[in-house]
C-alpha cells in the first residue's frame, strides 16, 4: 500500500541518513590519525600559466588526501570537515611546512626560483591565531624566501571579518606574500567593499570559464572582473580552462593567466619539476 511504500521510503532515508553520519565520524577520526602519520597526505601542483606565450609563472598546491581503504577524498570534502572539527589550524600548517619544503628542494636543484607559488587559506586559518606570523616563521624555518609564496583566499573569508581580514592580508603584503582573491565571482560581496582589501590578484570562478562562450551574462562577469583587475592593478587569473576556445576567447578579452585541465592538471612533485625543468632549458635556449 502507499503507506507501507513511505513507510519503507521513511526507513530507508533514515538508514541512510545513518550511514552518512557514520561515514562521517570516521573520515573525522582518521583524519586525526592522518595528520598524525604524515602517510596519507601530499602536495599536487597545478601550473599557472602565462596565455599568450604558454609560459609557467608558478603553481597553486593543491592538498591530496589518500585514504588507505576509501582512496582519495576530494578536499572539498575533508577541507570543511577539519574547519568544522578544529583540524585546520594543524592541516593548515602541515600544507605550508610541506610547500616550504618542497620549494627549498627545488631550489637547491636550481629550479623554481623564478616562480610563485600559491597555498589555499581557510577561514578559520583566518580567524583563529596569528596566520601571518606562522607563516612567516614557517618559511623562515624552511629558508624560503616570503615572497616566493602568495595565497588564495575567498570572497567569502573576507567577509567574515573584514578589519581583521583586511589586516592580515596588509602584513602578509608587507613580507613580499603575494593575495589573491580565489573564485571571484561567487561569493556576492560588495565591490566598494571588495576594493578596499589590498589584493595582487583576482582569480576568475571557473563556473564562469565553463559557461562564458554560452552565456552572454558570463561572457559580462568575465569581462568585468578583467577590467575590474585592470583598473585596480592587480593581475587576473582564469580557473578551469577546459578547451582552446575557453583559452583564446580569455586572451582576446585581455585576461592574461590561467589554470586548468586543458593547459595542465594538478601534478605530482616529480611531473612538476619535469616542467620547471623543461622551461628552464627553454629559457637558456632563447
Ligand atoms: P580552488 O582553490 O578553487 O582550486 C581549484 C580546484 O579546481 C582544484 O580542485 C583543481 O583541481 C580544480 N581544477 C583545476 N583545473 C580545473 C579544470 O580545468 N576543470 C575542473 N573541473 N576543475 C579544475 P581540488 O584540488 O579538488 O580542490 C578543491 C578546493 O579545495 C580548492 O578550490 C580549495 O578551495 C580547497 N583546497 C584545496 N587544497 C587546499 C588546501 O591546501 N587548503 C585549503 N584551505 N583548501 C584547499
Ligand atoms: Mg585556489
Ligand atoms: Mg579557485
Ligand atoms: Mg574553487
Amino acid at each position: 500500500s502507499a503507506k507501507s511504500k513511505g513507510r519503507g521510503r521513511i526507513a530507508s532515508f533514515t538508514a541512510s541518513l545513518a550511514a552518512q553520519h557514520t561515514h562521517r565520524k570516521r573520515l573525522e577520526a582518521d583524519l586525526h590519525g592522518a595528520l598524525a602519520n604524515g602517510t596519507e597526505l601530499r602536495l599536487e601542483y597545478q601550473p599557472k600559466f602565462e596565455l599568450s606565450m604558454r609560459q609557467l609563472t608558478g603553481f597553486e598546491t593543491l592538498l591530496r588526501w589518500d585514504h588507505p581503504q576509501l582512496g582519495p577524498i576530494s578536499p572539498s570534502v575533508f577541507v570543511p570537515i577539519a574547519e568544522e572539527i578544529g583540524l585546520i589550524g594543524r592541516l593548515g600548517s602541515w600544507v605550508i611546512t610541506e610547500a616550504a619544503r618542497q620549494i627549498a628542494e627545488w631550489e637547491g636543484r636550481g629550479l623554481a626560483s623564478w616562480l610563485k607559488f600559491a597555498v589555499n587559506l581557510s577561514a578559520a586559518q583566518f580567524i583563529h591565531g596569528d596566520i601571518v606570523s606562522s607563516t612567516i616563521g614557517i618559511l623562515r624555518t624552511a629558508g624560503v624566501r616570503p615572497d616566493r609564496l602568495s595565497i588564495e583566499i575567498t570572497e567569502s573569508i573576507l567577509m567574515r571579518d573584514v578589519v581583521r581580514a583586511s589586516d592580515a592580508l596588509k602584513r602578509f603584503r608587507e613580507h613580499g606574500i603575494g593575495v589573491s582573491i580565489d573564485d571571484f565571482g561567487t561569493g556576492f560581496s560588495s565591490l566598494s567593499y571588495l576594493v578596499q582589501f589590498p589584493f595582487d590578484e583576482l582569480k576568475i570562478d571557473r563556473h564562469f570559464v565553463r559557461t562564458m562562450l554560452h552565456s552572454p551574462a558570463a561572457r559580462a562577469v568575465v569581462r568585468s572582473v578583467i577590467d575590474l583587475a585592470r583598473s585596480l592593478e592587480a593581475t587576473v587569473v582564469a580557473e578551469g580552462i577546459e578547451n582552446e576556445r575557453q583559452l583564446i576567447a580569455l586572451h582576446d578579452m585581455g585576461c592574461r593567466l590561467g589554470q586548468g585541465f586543458f593547459l595542465s592538471e594538478p601534478l605530482r612533485p616529480a611531473a612538476a619539476a619535469l616542467l620547471m625543468e623543461g622551461c628552464r632549458a627553454l629559457a637558456v635556449a632563447s
